[in-house]
């Protein structure tokens, strides 16, 4: 089975559709504000790609656009003065920032109940410790998609390979959450072969074209690959080497196609989150 995510994003998104209608017809707005530092390329096309997607379920954004010379310490004021503005129901700072800037403690300015990103500590111990918050969208739009594949998660054996703080940490967490036996792969792990071979649900997010081997999968795993890599080509890639990898899996999700769409949609998701807990 190829897992779509464009479809299923998409319900996603009529989901929310739906709960920003319900809340204005409650006199309601819901808002995001997203925070864009300077030029870089890549950040002007996601951006452009979250406003476009909050106009079209309802969501009212608006961008901050200041110069990539900007202080740390009016980064933090701009940060504060949305915090206590009522209109702004989720902040997103689009990572990277300049170097005079540091991405920890302007995450952790964004107050725990805008954080639309699910990044700030508080929000990240709430993970830990059980509590409803928002959550990390990538991590968060993988267990959609494993639940839309109707995978069973109980007692099967996890594995995530990568471990940071945006995609693999908190992936680990919620495939726990829902009772996987979880490991997690690094790039001092020493055999990834191995272990990739055990692993009755892999997600892969490392960022290294089709580094885990189809050959590897075991027969039946489900695969996730959050990976967006371009190949010598020019082609945009996974983690996984789709074809054999495909050959071997239950359930695997394509690049493009797959995790990709379904950051965004969790993004609305957590806003309008966000704008009901506020209710
Ligand atoms: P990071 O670079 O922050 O983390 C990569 C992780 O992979 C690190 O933990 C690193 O280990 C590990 N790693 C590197 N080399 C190896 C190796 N040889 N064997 C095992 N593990 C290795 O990346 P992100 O988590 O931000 O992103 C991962 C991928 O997911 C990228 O391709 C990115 O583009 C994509 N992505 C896609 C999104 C989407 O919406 N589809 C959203 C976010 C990311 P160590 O910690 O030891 O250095």
């Amino acid at each position: 089975m190829i897992i779509d995510g464009k479809a299923i994003a998409a319900q996603v998104r009529a989901e929310v559709a739906r709960d920003v209608a319900e809340l204005k017809a409650r006199g309601q707005m819901v808002g995001l504000t997203v925070v864009r530092v300077g030029e870089d390329p890549a950040s002007a096309v996601y951006v452009r790609n979250k406003i476009k997607a909050c106009a079209e379920v309802g969501i009212v954004s608006t961008e901050h656009h200041p110069d990539a010379s900007i202080s740390q310490a009016e980064l933090l004021s701009l940060v504060a003065r949305l915090n206590a503005d009522p209109a702004v129901h989720g902040i997103l700072v689009q990572l990277p920032l300049p170097k005079q800037i540091s991405e920890q403690v302007v995450l952790e300015a964004i107050s725990p109940q805008k954080d639309a990103d699910g990044f700030h500590p508080f929000n990240v111990g709430c993970l830990w410790t059980g509590k409803p918050a928002p959550r990390a969208c990538t991590p968060f739009g993988v267990m959609r998609l494993l639940d839309e594949a109707r995978v069973e998660l109980k007692g099967k054996h996890a594995l995530v390979v990568g471990r940071s703080n945006i995609v693999g940490k908190p992936q680990a967490c919620m495939l726990l959450e829902r009772h996987a036996t979880v490991t997690i792969a690094h790039s001092r792990t020493p055999d990834l072969a191995a272990e990739v071979a055990r692993a009755d649900v892999l997600v892969a997010a490392v960022g290294k074209a089709e580094m885990v081997k189809g050959a590897w999968v075991k027969p039946g795993a489900v695969v996730i690959d959050v990976g967006m890599n371009r190949n010598a080509e020019g082609k945009l890639v996974g983690d996984v080497e789709f074809a054999p990898a495909a050959a071997r899996a239950s359930a695997i999700t394509p690049v493009p196609g797959g995790v990709g769409p379904m950051t965004i949609a969790m993004l609305l998701r957590n806003t309008v989150d966000l704008a009901k807990a506020r209710r």
